[in-house]
């Protein structure tokens, strides 16, 4: 049996439209989109129509490139903290994803001084902190726009201005938000993902303001203006192109069925606690916990649902969910935390199910 699934932070299903535009690159237009041939061309063209659909969705004055993740865009986007002359300090919030923190703390073996801003009881990010923090030696300032784990919003356009103001630079990862809120339209590095707006997997993109310059992780051919060296996949740019532009044009249509996900599951749910912010978050993300509950007994006895206990990533290592643990919650509230994440495909009847499911097992527990 097909388990129902509400795990749309860690991915999300192929959108058909995506499926259906990538089929070409990977069947019989097998060019190299860099050759300037007749099976070259076409294959190149196609690349830059994707490149513009994500591109739409960005702000305006600045350039798309396209990457293997989001993980490998925020990885070059730091390398920005190494064009700042005379400025060796990198903050971040606390509560950033892996991609971000551990890079950024990587850094600290390349002379960098990083620094993990705080955040309150909600999860966002205390502003005081931020601008007691920020000074001359600042290089770069990250800051998620929504956190994969507990959907908290944070005021990035905010933190961007007090960044600049300091003279850093500013880094957001965009990847749970590109294509379902809006960008931040003052940051100088945006990254996002393909594979969690029903496009594919191993492909990602790194927006970056103009005059902004990123030295190369990979060196080679001088692809992606010799940022980003290697072969593109044509495939994988018309299907993430695809995906964004599919974000577009349904953006309100999606908005309104996961508000309406949103709002049945915090009803069916209403014995838990949720875990972060009540109104400024992501409503396809719900993260939510019952004390005394043995989320991994949980999940071994809801079979039919996939669903995450914290974060898929911290989940995946082992390590404790350090974004709960930010927030101030136990060690024993963090393994009592499940998330729920709806998305474009998930249906009402299928969050009444799991909803049925998960209570069940967890009133059998806790009786
Ligand atoms: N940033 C956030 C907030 C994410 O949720 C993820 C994926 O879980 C990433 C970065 C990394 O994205 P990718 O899988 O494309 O490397």
């Amino acid at each position: 049996m097909t388990p129902i699934y509400l795990d749309n932070q860690a991915t999300t299903p192929l959108a058909p439209e995506a499926f259906d535009a990538m089929l070409p690159w990977l069947r019989d237009n097998f060019g190299n989109p860099h050759s300037s041939h007749v099976m070259g061309r076409p294959a190149a063209a196609a690349v830059e129509v994707a490149r513009e659909q994500v591109a739409a969705l960005l702000p305006k004055n600045g350039r798309v490139i396209f990457t293997g993740s989001a993980t490998e865009a925020i990885n070059l986007a730091m390398g920005a903290a190494r064009t700042q002359q005379g400025r060796d300090q990198i903050a971040i919030i606390d509560t950033e994803h892996a991609a971000v923190r551990d890079t950024a703390l990587w850094y600290r073996t390349q002379g960098f001084e990083t620094t993990l801003l705080p955040v309150d009881a909600d999860g966002l990010i205390v502003l005081e902190e931020l601008e007691a923090y920020l000074g001359q030696k600042t290089a770069l300032v990250g800051a998620m726009l929504v956190n994969n784990e507990i959907g908290t919003i944070q005021p990035v356009e905010q933190i961007t201005e007090m960044a600049h103001r300091a003279g850093a630079l500013m880094l957001c990862d965009a990847v749970q938000g590109f294509g379902r809120i809006d960008m931040p339209q003052q940051a100088d590095l945006i990254a996002l993902s393909g594979h969690k707006i029903c496009g594919p997997k191993g492909i990602g993109a790194l927006w970056l303001r103009d005059d902004i310059e990123v030295p190369p992780l990979i060196h080679g051919g001088g692809q992606e203006q010799g940022i980003r060296s290697g072969t593109l996949s044509p495939a994988l740019c018309a299907g993430l192109g695809v995906a964004a532009k599919l974000c577009a044009e349904r953006r309100e249509t999606d908005r309104v069925h996961i508000a309406s996900l949103a709002d049945k599951a915090r009803s069916l749910f209403g014995a838990w606690t949720v875990n972060g912010s009540l109104d400024q978050r992501y409503p396809g993300n719900l993260n939510i916990r019952r004390d005394g509950l043995d989320v991994a007994r949980l999940m071994s006895d809801v079979r039919g649902v996939a669903f995450s206990a914290g974060s898929a990533c911290a989940s995946g290592s082992g390590r404790p969910s350090h974004v709960l643990a930010a927030l101030g919650l136990q060690p024993a509230q963090i393994k009592s935390s499940i998330r729920l994440g709806f998305g474009r495909y998930t249906s009402i009847e299928e969050v009444e199910q799991a909803a049925h499911l998960i209570n069940q097992a967890a009133e059998n527990q806790l009786s």
